[in-house]
């Protein structure tokens, strides 16, 4: 097994930059380059130099994590030297003369992983952890990290097991079929086991909406204050804000953190009819940021009449999920009733704040039916959706097998495949292939 070196902080100038060594030779590069102390654990103030030439490279602090305590498993050294891309890089050269290789991204998850630290689930909650952009997807992330997923799959796995078993020695031992009860009683475990993949999965909704962050469109015809809208939640001035119609062409999409929410906000040319080619462009966007977002904000001017076009897109958005905007609250002419019948308005000014708290609560409101702040696992990973999905389709077709009265060897052949799928998930029967394309997502050093 080679020894493996990268850096892993971020690239560039910073005060620190942590250079790591994994490998069975770790220990021996980081004495070759002036490591005295080897104590498991400890930091340790050290000069490192050039082995060729004796030239000073830094003064570091070296900590070693002795096989098998260390995030890999194998021996490995952190170099916490300063931050300069040239220090590192002549560290890092020095490791390669002492026959270190630079890792590729993910190894040393890899290594993990295949030293059984940790599980592919865990090792894809690293690379979300990394990845996340609010509390929210942080905390969930490491809810994986810390083996969540596996804990829940557990016993879900163990039934399922259990009815295999059953299944299997009844075709080796037993002369006769199963005796009605026992075959209901398999029935009942994968009844239990299928309800627990799915609600698993039903997760994902709120998962994917935290992974991915959730897509809102502003819409709304021409001045009626969308870009003023925009800046305003996403606190500066990144739209342009003009009385002429027909401003914003394209649309414009900034993330915020909504109470640790991502929310992907979407500013979008205003509707309106027009011969202006750029514009109509800009609306057929907007159309299409609309029909891809997760909730649409319809703005209206509450200072002025409703006009045709104002109606035309409150109908057209009757049945999309929907928080209808009054803007410019803060101008004598608007009318606090509103005119919008049934719907229930939300007054805001974008030009002074006033109602944008209760915009964002609204928004965040809106979300609620997909569970996303229940607090609870939440499924995040497309890869582990489509498994727990796959796992169902098997448990289903198991179970109907068993419920016509059919062999055991036809009821044992998607439990089989259930069994695997759900293997998959956290790697114990992932082929190397899936594994390799899991691990090319990641960053070196990682
Ligand atoms: P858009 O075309 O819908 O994006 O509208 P803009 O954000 O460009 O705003 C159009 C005009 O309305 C500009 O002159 C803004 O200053 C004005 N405006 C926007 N929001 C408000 C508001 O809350 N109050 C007032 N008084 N004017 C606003």
């Amino acid at each position: 097994m080679s020894t493996i070196v990268a850096l892993s902080t971020p690239r560039g100038r910073g005060a620190l930059a942590v250079i790591r060594l994994s490998g069975p030779d770790a220990i021996a590069i980081a004495q070759r380059l002036g490591l005295t102390e080897v104590e498991d654990r400890c930091a340790t103030l050290t000069t490192l130099t050039r082995p060729k030439d004796n030239d000073v490279l830094d003064q570091v602090l070296l900590t070693c994590f002795h096989t098998p305590h260390s995030l890999t498993g194998e021996d490995v050294v952190e170099i916490s030297c300063h931050g300069s891309p040239a220090i590192v890089r002549s560290i890092i050269d020095s490791t390669l003369e002492l026959g270190a290789v630079l890792a590729s991204p993910g190894e040393f998850t890899l290594r993990a992983l295949s030293n059984g630290k940790i599980n592919l689930a865990q090792a894809e909650a690293i690379r979300d952890l990394i990845a996340a952009q609010t509390e929210a997807a942080v905390k969930q992330a490491s809810r994986q990290l810390h083996g969540e997923l596996s804990v829940a799959l557990g016993p879900l796995k163990e039934k399922l097991v259990e009815a295999i078993v059953v299944l299997e020695s009844a075709i080796e031992f037993v002369e006769d079929d199963l005796p009605a009860p026992r075959l209901q009683e398999i029935e009942h475990e994968l009844a239990t086991v299928s309800a627990g993949i799915q609600s698993l999965a039903k997760t994902y909704a709120a998962g994917r909406l935290l992974q991915e962050g959730i897509k809102v469109t502003i819409t709304g015809c021409p001045n009626v204050g969308k870009s003023s809208l925009f800046n305003a939640l996403i606190q500066r001035e990144r739209a342009i804000v003009t009385d002429i119609p027909g401003t914003t062409r394209d649309t414009l999409t900034e993330a915020i953190d909504l109470e640790g929410i991502p929310v992907i906000l979407t500013d979008t040319a205003g509707l309106r009819e027009t011969t202006d080619g750029i514009e109509t462009l800009g609306m057929e966007r907007t159309r299409r940021a609309m029909g891809d977002s997760d909730l649409v904000l319809v703005v209206l001017d509450g200072s002025a009449e409703l006009g045709p076009s104002d109606r035309d897109l409150l109908s057209q958005t009757e049945n999309t999920r929907r928080l209808v905007v009054r803007n410019k609250s803060d101008l004598p002419g608007f009318n606090l009733s509103g005119c919008v019948g049934e719907l229930q308005p939300i007054n805001v000014s974008a030009r002074t704040g006033e109602g944008l708290a209760t915009l964002r609560s609204a928004i965040l409101a809106s979300l609620h039916n997909n569970g996303i702040e229940d607090g609870g696992l939440l499924i995040t990973n497309a890869r582990h959706y489509d498994l727990l999905c796959s796992t169902q389709r098997e448990l289903e077709a198991a179970q109907s097998v068993l419920l016509e009265g059919y062999s055991e060897e036809l009821v044992l052949a998607p439990l089989h495949n259930a069994l695997r799928f759900l293997g998959q998930i956290t790697g114990e029967t992932t082929t190397e292939d899936i594994l390799s394309e899991i691990f090319a997502t990641f960053c070196i050093g990682k």
